[in-house]
């Protein structure tokens, strides 16, 4: 195959250019991922070996779909480039040569839950006040040292650090942090920050394995490269030190990671560190249509950090972008489900060519409910994962023992599960005996009798021997993961427990955990797997990343829905971006200053810039939000799209959002009176209500001369109905009936700022 002629030429001179730094950064969709697959493809017909690439992709799905192209240009070879993620990558790298740092080759990778579980039990320990010490704040500070590769001993040392955490009323965070770090290590576990951080003190204290592996690595390549931080810019600099062949790829503009330490300044570095760097731009957009293209311009054009590019397509011009208006967010739900149903059919598409895009994860609800009503397929990516239940965490827990007995939150998991009478005070003091005697957890129970006299300790020792049989299998009978699991899963007791549960929910667990079997079956008899260990397959699951799925690849054709975030880097046909409400879309959360509202920006770009054919955006004029239904503003980010790229979608909701706002009532124009799409989106120029002004007649009045039974409207709340009046002292109350869902509210008079007709 002549991978050659699939390239422009600034696409064909990267994938040519083999030696020395190159750039590219370059806008969304115009092949910076398609230039490096070709490019390692290349590297290895030139014959380059591939376990001497190092490719680090955004996810784990992202590097099995680069080498499954590979493969196709190049053959089976692909399987041994060493490709992942940062996290995968560096984890590989740590279960060879972990033990010159006094780990083993089995540690275990604490997720967030047990990070946060070690974290409560070492504040309590402290004595410290965990309404202080929040275990999300105190996860966060540790989590922003070892990014900034700052170790307890420098924390301790570090008066700003130490002014910090007293200003903040935390003087106690390097002294946790340290403990952290301790319990960790005894446990034979790395949480996730460590799988970098470990790695950076590997290369830095042994220059033997740093050598070895920067002479292994000819070629080192990074995708998505505006997103690494500096602890991965490091690691990636480091390695490619010897053969200075390195390459990366990125978009300024769609830099997101900004909140988990991502540094823009690495592409501004990477400038300075490399005095003989090649940089390629790519400018041609290959994804989407004119329209997107130039909505995606418009946005970005705005943000005023950024570097500058010029970006166009030669796509057809594609249609306008739909905007679709909601009166609440299930009703945003059912438009866009019954749309999707619509366009499949007349166009004869899969579920697969639609995705619908959202900014939390909490907003899928609405979605999946009708989804489902329609019989449509979907999957979700993210959330709560398949891995994150309970019930998977708890056979997890026990797998991951079994593996490494010195882990400290998988035994406090399962010493109790199922039941068999051991307190939380034997749990504690067998944890303090360990930390005592300097040894670890499974020292303790392994020879209870000896710590503990013969008294009550048969629960224990019947665990012990349980765990040891189970070790047998995996050390001494060198069976595979499924075989282990299996066992384990029937032998623990867990199985039957779910089993026995006749309710719905029991059910449920129960097909969860067989579910759970099947995908290690799969893992097994894959035969891309060549070590088929428990260990290995417990790593890979540790390893799954947000934006990864485990799904039966057989099964694919479903509409996606996913975070903007876990979005990046894939392109669906149809894309719908939803819930594009102030509050939201920007996210109030994360906005604290220009800076962040950039960085919104930037995810909004990047969500625009998925769509191949066709955008549709809406928003709901009011959703339930922390159990309160909540009347919405649509996002300024509308405002800021050039009203001649838009229009008003025709959906089949339509009759809904007509008799949920009468036309000549709130001013709003709806699509049977064909608005142009300014009048639709426009929002006022002063930061006055969106409600409000739209509804011209109606005017404020003198709170005084309101009654029951009058009409009003309020800035929030819309339109209502009064029925009675209160009078307190000098306080006037009213209580209002309010439209679309909103009901009744009691309002002080005085603020409430009501108009009438
Ligand atoms: P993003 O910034 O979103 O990650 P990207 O720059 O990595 O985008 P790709 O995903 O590599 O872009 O490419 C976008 C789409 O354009 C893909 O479907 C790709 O196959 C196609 N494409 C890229 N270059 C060409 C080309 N020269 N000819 C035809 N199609 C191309
Ligand atoms: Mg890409």
């Amino acid at each position: 195959m002549d991978y050659l002629a699939g390239l422009n030429e600034p696409q064909r001179q990267a994938v040519l250019h083999t030696e020395g730094p190159l750039m590219i950064i370059a806008g969304a969709g115009s092949g910076k991922t398609r230039v490096l697959t070709y490019r390692t493809a290349h590297l290895i017909q030139q014959g380059i070996d591939p376990f001497q690439i190092l490719l680090l992709t955004f996810t784990n799905k992202a590097a099995g779909e680069m080498r499954h192209r590979i493969e196709s240009v190049i053959g089976k070879e692909a399987k041994n480039i060493w490709m992942g993620t940062f996290h995968s990558v560096f984890a590989k790298i740590l279960r060879f040569e972990g033990e010159k740092l006094g780990y083993t080759s089995n540690f275990s990778i604490y997720d967030t839950d047990d990070s946060k579980s070690l974290l409560r039990t070492i504040i309590k320990e402290l004595n410290l006040d965990d309404k202080v010490y929040k275990v999300n704040l105190v996860l966060n500070r540790i989590s922003g040292a070892k990014n900034r590769l700052i170790s307890p001993e420098q924390y301790l040392n570090s008066a700003i650090l130490g002014e910090e955490d007293r200003m903040a009323r935390i003087p106690k965070m390097g002294e946790i942090y340290r403990t952290y770090c301790i319990r960790c290590f005894q446990a034979n576990a790395m949480d996730f920050d460590d799988l970098l951080y470990q790695t950076n003190i590997l290369f830095r204290d042994h220059l033997d394995v740093l050598n070895k592996y920067q002479h292994k690595f000819k070629h080192v390549m990074v995708d998505e490269f505006q997103d690494t931080n500096v602890s991965q810019y490091l690691l990636t600099k480091k390695l490619a030190a010897v053969h200075r062949n390195i390459c990366v790829v990125g978009d300024d503009a769609q830099s997101i990671y900004a909140f988990r330490g991502a540094d823009i300044q690495n592409i501004l570095n990477f400038e300075r560190d490399y005095a003989d760097l090649t940089t390629i731009k790519l400018e041609e957009n290959y994804r989407s249509t004119k329209n997107i293209v130039a909505v995606a311009n418009s946005i970005i054009s705005r943000n005023k950090n950024q570097l500058e590019k010029n970006v166009f397509t030669s796509n057809e011009i594609g249609d306008q972008i739909e905007i679709i208006r909601a009166g609440s967010d299930n009703e945003e739900g059912r438009m866009i489900a019954s749309t999707i149903f619509e366009t499949k059919q007349k166009e004869g598409l899969h579920w697969s060519d639609f995705a619908i895009l959202y900014r939390t994860n909490a907003q899928s609800r609405s979605f999946e409910e009708s989804l489902r009503r329609l019989n449509i397929k979907y999957r979700i990516i993210g959330g709560l994962s398949f891995y994150q239940r309970k019930e998977i965490k708890d056979v997890l827990g026990y797998l991951r023992f079994v593996v490494n007995q010195q882990d400290e939150e998988a035994f406090k998991r399962i010493i109790n599960l199922p039941k068999r009478g051991i307190g939380d005070t034997t749990i504690a003091k067998i944890a303090v005996t360990a930390a005592e005697n300097n040894c670890s957890i499974w020292d303790v129970i392994s020879n209870i009798q000896t710590y503990q006299g013969a008294r009550g300790t048969a629960a224990i020792e019947n665990f012990a021997d349980l765990i040891k049989s189970f070790k047998i299998m995996t050390e001494v009978e060198h069976k595979d993961a499924y075989e282990i699991a299996n066992h384990v899963a029937k032998a623990s007791g867990l199985l039957r427990e779910l089993y026995e549960d006749k309710t719905v929910e029991g059910l449920a667990r129960y097909q969860n955990l067989q579910e759970l079997l099947n995908a290690i079956k799969q893992f097994v008899d894959d035969p891309e797997n060549e070590d088929k260990s428990l260990a290995t397959f417990l790593q890979s699951v540790s390893l799954l990343t947000n934006a990864d799925t485990q799904e039966d690849p057989n099964d694919r054709d479903k509409v996606t829905l996913m975070t903007v975030h876990s979005a990046k880097g894939l392109e669906f046909k149809h894309v719908f971006l939803v819930g594009l409400e102030e509050d939201l879309f920007p996210s109030q959360m994360m906005l604290q200053s220009q800076a962040d509202l950039e960085e919104e920006r930037r995810l909004f770009y990047v969500a625009v810039t998925r769509a191949e054919k066709k955008l549709m955006i809406s928003y709901a004029e009011s959703r339930y939000q922390f159990g309160r239904l909540k009347s919405c503003e649509p996002s300024r980010f509308l405002d800021e799209i050039d009203s001649a790229y838009l229009k008003m979608a025709k959906t089949p909701g339509k009759k809904e959002v007509q008799a949920f706002r009468p036309v000549q009532k709130t001013g709003f124009v709806s699509s049977s009176t064909s608005p142009s799409a300014a009048q639709l989106i426009q929002k006022p120029k002063q930061n006055t209500n969106y409600q409000h002004v739209a509804s011209s007649n109606f005017i404020p009045t003198d709170p005084l001369k309101l009654e029951a039974g009058q009409q009003v409207e309020h800035q929030k709340f819309g339109f209502g109905l009064i029925k009675k009046i209160e009078i307190n002292g000098a306080e006037r109350k009213a209580v209002i009936d309010f439209e679309k869902g909103v009901g009744e509210k009691t309002l002080l008079l005085s603020f409430a700022k009501l108009m009438v007709k």
